[in-house]
C-alpha cells in the first residue's frame, strides 16, 4: 500500500540524507518497515486510518525522537491529513515553522500543562469562529525536554496554552483503562481532536495507538501478529481500503 509519507518520515529521511544515523536498539535485529518502522512481519501499513479533520497538529521533536520506533507523534501524522513536524534547536528557529504560526487559517494552540504558565494565557477549550481552524502544537518529546522547549522557545510565548483538565484526562484513563501515569503524545493528541470536535480522527487515533501497541510489543516478543483483537475491530470502520481484513 503507498501511502505518502507523514511530516515525521519525511523529518527522518532528511535526517538520514545528512548522515545521521538512528541508534540502533538492542535486541532488534529484525529488519523494520521504512514505512511505519515497525518490524516488517509486524508491518502496521495496512492499519493506517483515513479520516477527515479539520484540525491540524504541528509536532515540535527532538532529533533522537524522530528515530525511536515507539515514538507516538508519528501515528498522530498518520492520522491527521494537516501535519507538520519540526526538530527543535535552542539557537535557531525554522522559517516554515514561524510561517504556519502566522498562517491566518490557524488558531495554534500550544499544549501544556496549565500549572507551569500563567494562568491568562491558559484555556481549557476549544473555540472557534468558522473562519480558523485549531492547530495543535504538541511538544514530542520527554517532560525534561518539553519544559527546555517550551522554556526556550520565544516564538511560542505569544499562544494560547491548551491545558487539558485533570477530571478529563482521568475520565480518559477509565474509559482507555491506561495504567500510566502519562499519557503519551498520541493520547495526548486524540484528547485535543475531541476538545476541538473532530471526534471521529479522535477515536481513529485511539485505537491506531492500540494497534500500534500490539504490533510493536509482539514484535518485540516474537509473537504472531494477532489481528482479531478489539482494538483491530475498532480501527476497522476508519480503514478506508480493503488491504486491512480481520482475521475469519
Ligand atoms: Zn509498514
Amino acid at each position: 500500500m503507498n501511502h505518502a509519507p507523514n511530516a515525521v518520515a519525511r523529518l527522518r529521511d532528511q535526517r538520514i540524507d545528512e548522515g545521521i544515523k538512528p541508534i540502533q536498539a538492542r535486541g532488534w535485529r529484525a529488519p523494520r518497515c521504512s514505512a511505519c518502522r515497525v518490524i516488517e512481519s509486524h508491518c502496521l501499513c495496512a492499519w493506517r486510518p483515513s479520516v477527515e479533520t479539520r484540525s491540524g497538529v504541528c509536532l515540535i521533536m527532538t532529533n533522537k525522537e524522530v528515530f525511536k520506533p515507539s515514538n507516538t507523534g508519528w501515528l498522530i501524522a498518520d492520522v491527521v491529513r494537516d501535519n507538520h513536524a519540526f526538530i527543535w534547536s535552542r539557537t535557531e528557529v525554522d522559517e516554515q515553522l514561524l510561517a504556519l504560526l502566522n498562517d491566518p487559517q490557524w488558531q495554534p494552540y500550544l499544549v501544556f500543562p496549565g500549572e507551569y504558565v500563567e494562568p491568562s494565557r491558559v484555556t481549557h477549550s476549544v473555540d472557534l469562529d468558522q473562519s480558523k481552524r485549531p492547530l495543535f502544537i504538541l511538544l514530542d518529546a520527554t517532560w525534561t525536554e518539553a519544559r527546555k522547549i517550551f522554556r526556550k522557545s520565544p516564538y511560542f510565548d505569544r499562544l494560547p496554552i491548551l491545558s487539558l483538565l485533570p477530571d478529563r484526562l482521568s475520565r480518559y484513563r477509565l474509559r482507555r483503562s491506561t495504567r500510566s501515569e502519562h499519557l503519551c503524545t498520541a493520547e495526548v493528541a486524540a484528547l485535543c481532536l475531541e476538545l476541538a470536535g473532530d471526534s471521529d480522527a479522535a477515536s481513529a487515533l485511539d485505537a491506531y495507538f492500540d494497534v500500534f501497541s500490539q504490533h510493536y510489543l509482539g514484535a518485540k516478543g516474537q509473537q504472531e501478529v494477532n489481528v482479531s483483537t478489539p482494538a483491530h475491530a475498532e480501527l476497522q470502520p476508519f480503514i478506508r481500503t480493503s488491504n486491512a481484513v480481520l482475521a475469519q
